[in-house]
């Protein structure tokens, strides 16, 4: 299998029909890059940046925060990088920012609704993201946005300070995509007025998961019902996706689902367009995607999507229809 993987490290992701995606890694810091290109992946889904923040012991400068992106966005010679701004909160501690106790940290303060309530924070991040831009082809996602004026207030301080960097003379890219992460249920039922408005989706199913099954991720009393299979969590992601291409727009999938075999049949059925995973996924997902048709995985899809009742039922049908995943 190694052998077979090793060939299609330079080539496009192709359903057996020629259908067309894209797959993407997942990073944490410019380090991972090296993993990104022996694995051959054809984008940055996600940049988690809150390892910039965490990885030191005071707020990042613009400038440092400069340097890191505009490495990535060279390394990836014009290829789309996907940058998150600062997931931090939840289970994710800065020692030089002072955030409240709280008794759902995953329930509280947290990412966007931080960077929105310190909007210097965010300010400083976009600033030094938009004067990277121009090395490559820079995309923007806000975490956890839960309703739309949250992404219309983020999304005009991002035109606030282009507008600022221009007006000083930085050159800056003009066609930088804005979107948002797809990992709250609020946000996933109402995708078709989001698409509107966003240049793009990516579903973060770790926290989608989790917040659509009230089930902590971290907790194994209840990961019983942590399932990526649940009909419902599939649901919410053909929604999310439909609505998106109604609109002209994408969607990619950045949580751990993106990188799983047994879900790659319904993904690729739903036309996800990019998937984005550990880097060491990549090669595997793409030999299998080469061996599914689209057109059959959209019927299975659907017909997942609409009758199967439990995960477990779910997972039956998928195994069923694709013997290529044993
Ligand atoms: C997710 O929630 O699926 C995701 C990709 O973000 P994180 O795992 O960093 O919360
Ligand atoms: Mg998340």
């Amino acid at each position: 299998r190694k052998a077979e993987w090793e060939k299609l490290k330079d080539a496009e992701t192709l359903s057996k029909d020629g259908k067309k995606f894209e797959l993407a890694a997942n990073i944490g810091t410019p380090k991972d890059l090296t993993g990104v290109h022996d694995n051959g992946a054809e984008a940055i889904g996600l940049y988690r940046t809150e390892f910039l923040y965490m990885d030191s012991d005071e707020m990042p400068t613009e400038d440092e925060q400069f340097e890191s992106y505009k490495v990535v966005l060279e390394s990836m010679e014009g290829h789309p990088v996907v940058v998150r701004t600062m997931d931090i909160g939840g289970d994710k501690h800065l020692p030089y920012l002072e955030l409240p106790e709280e008794m759902n940290p995953f329930l509280g303060y947290r990412a966007i609704r931080i960077g929105l309530n310190q909007p210097e924070l965010l300010r400083v991040q976009l600033r030094a993201l938009l004067r990277a831009s121009v090395y490559g082809t820079l995309r923007i996602m806000f975490p956890m946005i839960s309703n739309l004026p949250e992404f219309r207030a983020a999304k005009a301080i991002f035109e606030e300070e282009k507008a600022k960097l221009v007006s000083e003379g930085v050159e800056v890219a003009d066609n930088i995509q804005v979107g948002i992460m797809i990992e709250i249920p609020a946000a996933a039922v109402l995708a078709d007025q989001f698409a509107k408005e966003v240049d793009f989706f990516s579903i973060g199913t770790n926290d989608l998961i989790q917040y659509t099954m009230a089930a902590d991720r971290m907790n194994e009393h209840v990961s019983y019902l942590y399932q990526p299979f649940n009909p419902s969590v599939l649901r919410l992601i053909k929604n999310v996706i439909d609505a998106s291409h109604k609109e002209g727009k994408w969607t990619g999938m950045c949580g751990e689902v993106a990188g799983e075999p047994m879900a790659a049949p319904l993904l690729v059925g739903m036309g996800l367009d990019e998937f984005s995973m550990s880097a060491s996924s990549v090669l595997k997902i793409r030999s299998l995607i080469s061996k599914l048709d689209s057109e059959k995985m959209a019927a299975l899809a659907d017909k997942v999507v609409n009758e199967a009742t439990t995960s477990d039922e779910a997972e039956e049908m998928i195994r069923e229809a694709v013997p290529e995943l044993a």
